[in-house]
């Protein structure tokens, strides 16, 4: 899997080793769970994950 996870806002990354939204380069390819939001003001999930940016998220990062 190409697939890895920001560990500081837990942006799906893919093929790439830093993180688009917070350009963090500590990923991890231990997640589960995604969700795509778009309307980050306007969604619970993207509150609860501290999203601010519109994109795919893992649930968990570990
Ligand atoms: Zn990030």
């Amino acid at each position: 899997m190409s697939e890895k996870a920001c560990k500081q806002c837990n942006r799906i990354v893919e093929d790439a080793t830093e993180c688009p939204v917070c350009k963090n380069n500590d990923l991890s390819s231990t997640w589960s769970g995604t969700v795509v939001i778009y309307n980050p003001e306007d969604s619970e999930i993207a509150e609860k994950l501290g999203v601010k940016t519109p994109g795919e998220y893992a649930i968990r990062v570990k």
